[in-house]
């Protein structure tokens, strides 16, 4: 490590670097994210609660003599370790090396063909031959050589994912001075669908050697705390009620309460819920923007059918991936035009599904399939003047999102699963007044199978595996009077401010305080942040 870099407080973990590397003039520059909206940006927003902070990511690297087991030797030398300066504080970047085949293997054989279908519930695309296990472990451990060549004493490490699942257990025996919190930015499955991998006792046993486990919602917290007593003999130290925004009735994700202290080999594991938040300051500052109401002004023109008003938009916004039910949205889509002809020209629905860089086969013909049901239901229906269905497969930026969402009558949001979906929380916080037009209304109809859907009191709720749910929402979300829009959205919008970065920071730190001083009286989740607009 560079003599000039101080040891940090706080190690952040995260599969990606956290900004944008140019070469200008020959040249290495970095530069922050154009937008704040994401969750690099809510990470990097922690490291304005430190004195100083680290990051953790990896960077390919074309291999000289790197070979499947050994560390990677970059052809082009690179600087391991940056120290940035910007809007979110002063922090380093420590960048492990790792050559196209370890980044294939670890991320995208097995993180995404073996253990991604296993946390979204989706054991027949569940692949195991391809899988090459001491490659994950070892890049899972120099993950976590980097991140305590980074740690001050006593630092919290705080690692994101599973793809970074065994990091734990290297952390734990190569520092056991620090805290390690590990947070899952996808569900987490039932422990008879997690006991499918064959790794599932390594796994756990990492999950184990952290002092924090924190998930989005109550579910999926208690789904892990399930798996942690039948697998390894984990010991419930205190459960706790889910907080009451978070623990409606009824749900597909309903869950009324969670073991919130685990004990195992003499140490306590904490477990958490708390969903990541979005930017609602942020998207409400993009919303006022005369850009925008621009970009709306030339969306509305081009809904416009003659003298006769708009045609009502709707957009579903998402990446390629089966546990996205773009799939079947779009069928949904298809049957709404056979059954209601008189809708044929009336409506439009723009869907992006941005396909993953990566290539992978399986995305591949997820894409593939799009295509052609979106190109069936405009063979069908478009005329010179009108085509049903806009697909966009490439990502649209953030700031033209914003405009979208607020020109949509309906947003359509229905993965067969999902951890959270930052997207539905978006098009409720797009959804604001910001030139005194009146209260806005908007219809999000939403997969109950989203992590969005425990949070989000007052979406339409869809079941995204029955026909019959799917058409009767989208059909009900066409005709919803306008009064009823508003009182939903209102109350979403409680939601999306509630839960927003700056929450989801303030308690993420209070925890981490509470670890690092364990005499101390639990914090209120209460530690200052700012987050950059
Ligand atoms: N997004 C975007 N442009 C697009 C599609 C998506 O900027 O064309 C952004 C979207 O605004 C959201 C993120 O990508 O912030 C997707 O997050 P989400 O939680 O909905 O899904 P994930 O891809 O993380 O599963």
């Amino acid at each position: 490590m560079d003599k000039q870099t101080p040891l940090s407080d706080l190690v952040i973990v995260y599969h990606r670097q956290p900004y944008e590397e140019h070469v200008e003039n020959g040249q290495v520059v970095y530069r922050e994210h154009a937008s704040p909206n994401g969750i690099v940006p809510t990470l990097k927003s922690f490291f304005g609660a430190v004195e100083h902070g680290a990051w953790v990511a990896w960077k390919q690297v074309e291999s000289r003599s790197g070979d499947r087991k050994g560390k990677a030797e970059a052809r082009e030398p690179f600087e391991r370790v940056v120290n940035i300066t910007d809007s979110y504080g002063s922090y380093s970047v420590s960048r492990l090396a790792l050559t196209a085949q370890q980044v294939r293997s670890f991320y995208h054989v097995t993180s995404k063909e073996a253990l991604w279908p296993i946390l979204h519930s989706f054991p027949e695309r569940y692949n195991y031959d391809a899988v090459d296990w001491p490659t994950f472990r070892e890049v899972n451990r120099l993950f976590a050589e980097a991140a305590v060549a980074q740690a001050a004493p006593g630092a919290v490490i705080w690692i994101h994912d599973y793809n970074l699942w065994l990091t734990p257990h290297f952390v734990r025996r190569l520092r056991p001075d620090v805290k390690i919190a590990f947070f899952h930015h996808t569900p987490f499955p039932s422990s008879s669908i997690f006991s499918i991998l064959p790794w599932r006792d390594e796994i756990m046993s990492s999950l184990l050697d952290c002092d924090l486990v924190g998930f989005h919602i109550p579910r999926y917290a208690a789904g892990f705390a399930a798996a942690a007593r039948n697998l390894k003999g984990a010991s419930v130290l205190e459960d706790g009620p889910a907080p009451a925004s978070l623990s409606h009735h009824g749900l597909a994700l309903s869950q009324a309460s969670y073991p919130v202290k685990l004990g195992y080999l003499g140490r306590t594991v904490h477990v958490d819920a708390c969903p990541v938040g979005t930017n609602v300051a942020h998207i409400r500052e993009l919303a006022a923007r005369e850009v925008t109401r621009e970009r709306e002004a030339r969306i509305r023109a081009e809904l416009k059918k003659g003298e006769d008003g708009e045609r009502k938009l709707i957009v579903s916004v998402g990446r390629t991936d089966y546990t996205k039910g773009t799939r079947d949205m779009l069928l949904a889509y298809e049957r709404l035009l056979e059954r209601q002809p008189e809708l044929v020209g009336q409506v439009q629905l723009l869907v992006t599904s941005v396909a993953a860089a990566s290539g992978m086969g399986v995305y591949r013909n997820v894409q593939r399939e799009i295509e052609q049901i979106a190109g069936r239901i405009n063979a069908r229906h478009s005329t010179l003047a009108y085509r049903p269905l806009w697909l966009s497969t490439t990502a649209i930026p953030f700031e033209e999102l914003v405009a979208y969402y607020r020109c949509a009558d309906v947003c359509w949001i229905t993965p067969l699963r999902d951890g959270l979906n930052l997207v539905a929380k978006e098009y409720v916080a797009a959804r604001q007044s910001v030139t005194g037009e009146g209260k806005p209304g908007g219809v999000l109809v939403l997969s109950e199978f989203t992590g969005a859907a425990v949070e989000l009191d007052g979406a339409l709720l869809a079941n995204p595996y029955s026909h019959q749910q799917m058409d009767m929402a989208i059909d009900r979300a066409l005709v919803m009077p306008e009064e009823e829009q508003q009182q939903r959205m209102a109350s979403m919008q409680r939601s999306v401010e509630r839960y927003d970065t700056t929450h989801w920071a303030r308690h993420t730190l209070g925890k981490f305080k509470a670890l690092q001083s364990p005499r101390a009286p639990e914090p209120q989740a209460d530690v200052a942040v700012e987050t950059p607009a």
